[in-house]
């Protein structure tokens, strides 16, 4: 059992901390939102007053937060209250490469560990404990991490350096925002050419189009498995956040000098649904944009 300090307990972190509490880890639990910790207490964490608090005593700490600008001001507030030296600093949440780098550096000049580890999957899989995590840091803080993200998670792998975990979460999700677009785009081609939906899914997930977006999380509702098409868009991974991830890498492309022109092109587009005001649906209703 490690004694673990859990910062951020929204869609995402209140599942996160409550299989960390179910595989018998102690967490100590802290987040803005007084309902988020009352869900965490239900769920077997100890609610604390601020971060400092919980994170008193632990030998590792887990974020779970919107964006680096909240990642920094808590980081900033254990670094004041002065956490063991020893702490293991696992941030979860999806954040630019820089913030990641920076609070990695301050992190280790006070002597703590810090590894930045996204997450693939959503709330189902933050629920059923099934995430992937991608992480940035040393070997043996890749080994120290590994242990406590087993808990949470299906899949654990080592990306590389400091950084290298957000990198790998930003390019992913850049390929993930492209390909539900060209998806959606394929089933309205498709339909205005009179091939019923089920048949081109039934062909195009069996031949070269196949991909996550068609297969895993299908835009269209009746077709394919369970998704938010199912559910009128609700739930799932909200359109803000996937435009939130593909702003991520266009900063990264432009920085970088790489050319990503469909990264762009999905940034435009989900920019263009988020201003109609659809920023809460989930990200594969931008079908319906598309629909026109
Ligand atoms: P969320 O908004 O539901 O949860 C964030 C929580 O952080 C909120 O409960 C908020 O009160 C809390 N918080 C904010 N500032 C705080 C502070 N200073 N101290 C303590 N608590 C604070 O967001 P989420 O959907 O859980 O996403 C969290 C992160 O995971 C984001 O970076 C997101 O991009 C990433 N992510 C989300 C999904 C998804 O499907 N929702 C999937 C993969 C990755």
């Amino acid at each position: 059992m490690t004694r673990i300090a859990f910062i951020g307990l929204g869609n995402m972190g209140g599942g996160m901390a409550a299989n960390l509490a179910k595989a018998g880890h102690d967490v100590r639990a802290f987040d803005l939102s007084a309902d988020a910790l009352d869900r965490a207490k239900a769920a077997g964490c100890l609610p604390a007053v601020s971060a400092a608090e919980a994170a008193d005593g632990a030998e590792a700490i887990v974020t779970m937060l919107p964006a680096g600008t909240h990642v920094e001001a808590v980081y900033a507030d254990l670094f004041a209250a002065n956490v063991a030296p020893s702490t293991l600093l696992l941030d979860c949440s999806t954040i630019d490469v820089a913030t990641a780098k920076r609070v990695a550096a301050a992190a280790h000049a006070k002597g703590l560990t810090a590894v930045d580890a996204p997450v693939s999957g959503g709330i189902g899989a933050a629920n059923a404990g099934t995430l992937t995590f991608m992480v940035g840091g040393s070997a043996e803080a890749f080994e120290r991490a590994r242990v406590i993200l087993a808990a949470m998670g299906k899949a654990v792998i080592h990306a590389g350096a400091n950084g290298t975990g957000q990198a790998a979460k930003i390019a992913n999700n850049m390929l993930l925002g492209a390909t539900m677009v060209a998806t959606c785009e394929a089933f309205l081609l498709a339909e205005k050419l009179g091939l019923d939906p089920q048949t081109f899914y039934d062909i195009s997930s069996v031949a070269s189009g196949q991909s996550w977006s068609m297969t895993s999380y299908c835009p269209v509702p009746g077709v394919g498995p369970d998704t938010p098409a199912d559910h009128d868009y609700r739930g799932g991974f909200a359109t803000a956040l996937m435009l939130k991830d593909l702003k991520l890498a266009a900063a990264a492309a432009g920085d970088t000098g790489a050319d990503t022109p469909m990264g762009a092109k999905a940034a435009e587009l989900y920019q263009r649904f988020a201003d109609d005001g659809q920023s809460g649906l989930d990200f594969s209703a931008i079908i319906r944009m598309l629909r026109g």
